[in-house]
């Protein structure tokens, strides 16, 4: 619907007319992307709260098609995904990622951290943790620097090893951080039995964050529950100066949001590392 005006392509037709013939059409069309230049990575920078600087970035990938303009990533992940093209796309993300963020901190001259989604299927992929080291290795980013980002869903589907995987990347000094906490699921359970360094409250309730006297009671439950386990707690979704005032005064960690900047092409993001940020 927003990008009607610049095409009557199908991908941005709402509701879709077809469903499986749009996924399929998108399925091609991305396969040849990836060949083709089409797909880059943007950064959207994370600030710590106390002390207001930028510590690193959430890489975020991006598809300009020729034919079709910008395509939004809740579209063509999930298609990406179904189709099993999330492996090897996402490896390049994380290998373009690793690069990007190796130069921006010669430039910044201090170190950055990078956080990286991973998608399920990406998650149970043969060779992923050597992915991983060999994004790092090649790089030459550390693993401490390295934070992956994983939904709750890929914890509780126990088909996989998933703690061997965890325990595999913990091992090597990657962290994990769980990401859209709070969406989908209600067991808690979990969350003490895998090895896991941050929660990333989903914007959805960082949203309810709304008046000068309302409280958002999920928010505070998520904080503290974070805090109780050792973990660190990142706000996505920061849109107003409000918000950002109660997540510092309930002790959130870090923030992400437009209130800072959206995500941006990697020499923009360094420049906005490098300038002090208004908290
Ligand atoms: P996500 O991981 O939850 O990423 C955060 C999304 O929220 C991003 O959308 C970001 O641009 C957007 N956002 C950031 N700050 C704000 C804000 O203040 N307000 C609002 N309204 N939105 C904000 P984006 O880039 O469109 O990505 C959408 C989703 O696509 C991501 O959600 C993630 O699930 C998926 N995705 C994007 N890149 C990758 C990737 O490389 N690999 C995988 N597996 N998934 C990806
Ligand atoms: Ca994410
Ligand atoms: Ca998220
Ligand atoms: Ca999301």
């Amino acid at each position: 619907a927003k990008a009607a005006g610049r095409n009557n392509f199908a991908w941005f037709a709402e509701p879709m007319l077809d469903e499986s013939n749009e996924r399929a059409s998108m399925a091609s069309a991305l396969r040849v992307a990836m060949r083709s230049d089409e797909l880059a990575v943007a950064y959207q920078p994370q600030i710590d709260l106390v002390t207001g600087d930028v510590v690193g970035f959430e890489a975020l990938a991006r598809w300009y098609s020729p034919v079709h303009g910008p395509v939004r990533p809740d579209r063509f992940i999930p298609v990406a995904e179904d189709s099993g093209m999330i492996v090897e796309l996402g490896r390049w993300v994380l290998e373009h990622a690793c690069h990007d963020v190796a130069e921006m901190q010669r430039t910044l001259g201090r170190k950055l951290r990078l956080a990286v989604n991973a998608s399920p299927r990406q998650f149970h992929s043969a060779g992923w943790v050597d992915t991983v080291v060999s994004a790092l290795e090649r790089s030459g980013l550390s693993p401490e620097q390295l934070e992956l980002e994983i939904t709750e869903g890929i914890l509780m589907d126990d088909r996989w090893n998933v703690i061997e995987v965890l325990s595999a990347l913990r091992e090597l000094g990657v962290s994990i951080a769980v990401d859209d906490f709070g969406q989908g699921y209600s067991s808690l359970a979990y969350l003490t039995r895998f090895p896991i360094d941050k929660l990333k409250i989903d914007r959805a309730f960082v949203q309810e964050i709304r008046s000068e006297d309302g409280d958002a009671p999920i928010v505070d439950a998520i904080i503290g529950m974070a805090h109780a386990l050792g973990m660190e707690v990142v706000a996505e979704g920061v849109e107003t100066p409000y918000q950002e005032h109660y997540l510092r005064a309930r002790g959130c960690d870090q923030v992400q949001g437009f209130l800072y900047s959206a995500a941006l092409p990697a020499v923009e993001a360094a420049v906005a590392a490098s300038r002090a940020q208004p908290v």
